[in-house]
């Protein structure tokens, strides 16, 4: 698997359609992939007419998987040091909390930051359903710990109550987590009758606009080497001749966007670091649970591990009915299907999960599609098994992780994270 990072910069103000998009800042501040897939498409088409053969293996093929940009932008700051431009953006989980009054990371430190921090729940909801049922209330404190603010101003407890974090983050630092901050607005336009040519009653649709100058990142996956080869060199050639245009109103002028790809050498994502962050995230768990050595001992044979997704991913069944969650038999059958390694004995514990609609336009044809129904960006999965079957489980994981599941990869969806490094984070930051 080859990896090329890929950014882009508005150039003119950026519209997309955020039809597709239900709700938060977590599912509305980003390009879909099907849009970058769709551009492309279209500028080498423009660029390589009747070159058939080529067109097939860039975006037919399935051998490069183009990915959703997330928006990679920061409000201007001069205590922020140089950031390279190059690092990852991840969605924070649906598990994250902040406080409600005072949402963000408490990076970076500075009067203009008022944020009161954030911080992830997973570890103690996996807890709390653990616990055995018939003494469960005193199991509320691991809760409730997460449930109010505990940021502290001249040793007064700010105390207010915590809702769900969603955004956009680098990691700068081991614990200095940078949130992106976009300008956008939404237009609202009318639509046109096609006949007369003048409004059309009842016709009222909604795009989001990002200003000009508005960055965002993502990663291409592409698992030929030579598909590879071909790929890098046109957009160089894109990218040299400013040719990219974005997403909609492109005829009235917008959407024009400066492209920038880099091959990504990717140290953090071996197999071994791989097995590191879920081995650490394991032993993390485990930890908190020995200080309730009596009630959750028995959770000590078995091995955790959380599935984040880290894009909106759309999964069927054989008679093409969708999932609303992943369950341990929809995993086994995954780890089986892709990594071809039969693992039992897994067990489902907890989720947050949400299901959103995918509409939208299939731009390599110019075609509507139909809708779809894909689970949440940040939904989380955490599952167990007995102990004993981690050296079997952990390769198979890492190929999931690797390729994505689900439908449309190539699209940007089904992008999983296996024991996200933010589900590590217990303490406010
Ligand atoms: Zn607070």
């Amino acid at each position: 698997m080859k990896y090329l990072s890929i950014r882009v910069i508005a150039q003119s103000p950026l519209s997309i359609r955020s039809d597709h998009a239900s709700s938060g800042a977590g599912t509305t501040s980003y390009i879909p992939g099907s849009t970058v897939l769709g551009s492309l498409a279209t500028t080498y088409k423009l660029l390589n007419p009747g070159d058939a053969h080529n067109f097939e293996r860039l975006f037919l093929s399935g051998a490069v998987r183009f990915p959703n940009l997330y928006l990679a932008s920061y409000k201007k700051n001069q205590k922020l040091p140089d950031i390279n431009k190059n690092l990852p953006i991840y969605p924070t989980p649906k598990t994250a909390i902040a406080c409600k009054r005072q949402k963000g990371f408490l990076y970076p430190s500075d009067q203009n930051n008022e944020s009161h921090g954030v911080r992830d729940t997973l570890i103690d909801h996996t807890l709390f359903t653990e616990w055995p049922e018939k003494d469960k209330v005193t199991a509320l404190t691991i809760l409730e710990a997460s449930q109010t603010c505990a940021f502290e101003h001249n040793h007064q407890r700010c105390g207010e109550p915590t809702n769900r974090y969603e955004a956009y983050y680098r990691r700068i630092n081991d614990k200095q987590l940078l949130a992106s901050e976009g300008k956008y607005h939404l237009q609202t336009h009318t639509g046109i009758n096609r006949f007369s040519g003048t409004i059309e009653e009842g016709i009222l649709y909604n795009r989001q606009v990002f200003d000009e100058g508005t960055q965002f990142w993502g990663l291409i996956k592409v698992t030929d080497e030579t598909v590879s080869t071909l790929l890098e060199d046109f957009l160089e050639r894109i990218a040299k001749g400013g040719l990219m245009r974005l997403g909609t109103g492109r005829t009235r002028g917008m959407g024009k966007v400066f492209l920038i790809t880099e091959n990504q050498s990717r140290e953090t994502d071996t197999f071994a670091a791989f097995q590191q962050r879920l081995d650490t995230f394991n032993s993390m768990l485990q930890q908190e649970a020995r200080k309730y050595q009596t009630q959750l001992s028995q959770i000590e044979d078995q091995y955790y591990f959380a599935l984040t997704l880290h894009s909106p991913t759309i999964l069927t069944d054989a008679l093409f009915r969708y999932h609303g969650t992943i369950n341990a038999r929809i995993l086994e059958d995954l780890l089986y299907k892709q990594a071809k390694t039969p693992i039992h004995g897994i067990q489902h514990v907890y989720h947050q999960a949400q299901v959103q609609r995918i509409t939208g336009w299939q731009e390599l044809w110019g075609t509507p599609r139909t809708n779809e129904y894909a689970i949440e960006t940040g939904s989380v999965f955490l599952f167990k098994c007995p102990h004993a079957q981690r050296t079997k489980l952990l390769p198979a994981l890492y190929q999931l992780e690797e390729q994505g599941i689900g439908k449309r990869t190539i699209e940007g969806f089904g992008r999983i994270c296996i024991s996200d490094a933010f589900h590590q984070e217990v303490t406010w930051l």
